[in-house]
């Protein structure tokens, strides 16, 4: 059991803090409980994964391109998806773009403002809404991200894992009670003000006590267990693979159209492009072969498998890859799209108009650098 602390004071405290703190930042152009629900949303769903830096970036690129809901339910997912290009987790995305077209459908293109309407919207769930509910509408609905348990778990020096449902179900409890002490309309205030706290004093590492307006209240302080705070359930280690992608030439490498593959649209990247191929199996097998058969499989052509193009190292949420790309061409057969949905013979300057994952980029830089070096089998 957590024990008690003055939430009304830490309510204060942190609406004081966050007036004189908060960074200024393109969706805080209104006070925290009166902001556009459109800008909150969007921004929110940004930032998870995302460091604020690079949020700041793609937020004011998407408002000016989609500076309404409207806007965005009405756009090409294709379009959506190439602004999301390089922030990952591409689910967001689509998921954004599909609730945007059921507001409009269903919402008469109003975002609702109660949390169990929110909770039905695609890729809103229990953090996103009550972020909406606070900063947009003023309501006094907790939220709960990786800053604000960490400031949570350090106050009540919790020595339970937070990746426990019973301590995570316990920090929201605790967010609840914070929130619900607050004044009428400060609600985003306290929830900004934690965040924010977590994001700039409260930080993982070396967190600034000294300059902490929580400081006097917090028991990992008095404990001097700040630096063991939040517990953490230690994370298995994830596996890595070996990936073959072929960029396939109709002609001859760098010359003429070459051919791209769009990915399923449901699992990981669905619906953005690359160049087909996929992971080395058994673990020993020859790179060429896993990328004929693998275009085989899902293409249903024969490929000849020519030089080598670049390597490319990435790190997924539960596993990372070294990607090797190769030139080939068609020996036989014509493209079908069978484990991809759809497939195109595009240039190499035509390929700024889809989007890629991160790895297919860098192989594209790779392509677009000049080299008389190649040759194919
Ligand atoms: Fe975090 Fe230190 Fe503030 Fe406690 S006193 S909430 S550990 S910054």
């Amino acid at each position: 059991m957590t024990s008690n602390l003055p939430t009304p004071s830490i309510a204060h405290r942190l609406i004081a803090w966050h007036a004189d703190q908060q960074r200024d930042l393109p969706w805080r152009a209104a006070p925290a409980g009166q902001r556009d629900a459109y800008a909150v949303w969007i921004s929110e769903i940004m930032a998870q994964q995302t460091r604020i830096a690079t949020v700041i970036d793609y937020f004011t690129r998407w408002m000016a391109r989609f500076p309404t809901l409207e806007s965005l339910a009405e756009a090409d997912q294709q379009e959506v998806l190439k602004m999301w290009e390089g922030l990952g987790y591409y689910s967001r995305a689509r998921n954004l773009h599909r609730a945007a077209q059921v507001v409009m459908a269903e919402y008469g293109g109003e975002i609702p403002s109660s949390r169990a309407e929110l909770l039905k919207l695609p890729g809103i769930g229990a953090y996103t809404a009550g972020a909406i509910l606070s900063l947009a509408f003023g309501q006094a609905e907790p939220i709960l991200d990786g800053n604000v348990k960490r400031v949570l778990a350090r106050l009540w020096d919790m020595d339970r894992s937070i990746d426990e449902t019973a301590t995570t179900n316990e920090l929201w409890r605790l967010a609840g009670e914070i929130v619900r002490a607050t004044p009428a309309g400060k609600a985003g205030e306290v929830n900004e003000g934690l965040m924010e706290l977590g994001g700039l004093v409260c930080t993982p590492q070396n967190p600034r006590c000294l300059l902490c307006p929580l400081a006097d209240l917090c028991q990992a302080a008095r404990n001097g267990t700040q630096s063991e705070r939040p517990v953490r359930t230690p994370r298995k280690r994830t596996p890595h693979y070996q990936v073959a992608a072929a960029v396939i030439w109709e002609d001859a490498p760098l010359q003429g159209r070459l051919l791209i593959a769009q990915r399923p649209q449901k699992g990981m990247l669905g619906g953005l492009w690359e160049f087909p191929g996929g992971k080395q199996e058994p673990e020993d097998a020859d790179l060429p072969a896993t990328l004929r058969r693998e275009i085989q499989e899902e293409m249903a052509v024969e490929i000849a498998v020519g030089a080598p193009i670049t390597t490319v190292q990435h790190a997924y949420t539960h596993f990372s890859i070294t990607l090797h790309a190769f030139h080939a061409r068609i020996v036989s057969g014509t493209p079908q799209a069978i484990g991809c949905d759809d497939w195109r013979w595009t240039t190499l300057d035509s390929l700024d108009e889809y989007p890629f994952p991160v790895t297919d980029q860098k192989i594209i830089a790779v392509l677009r650098e000049p080299s008389d070096t190649l040759h194919i089998d």
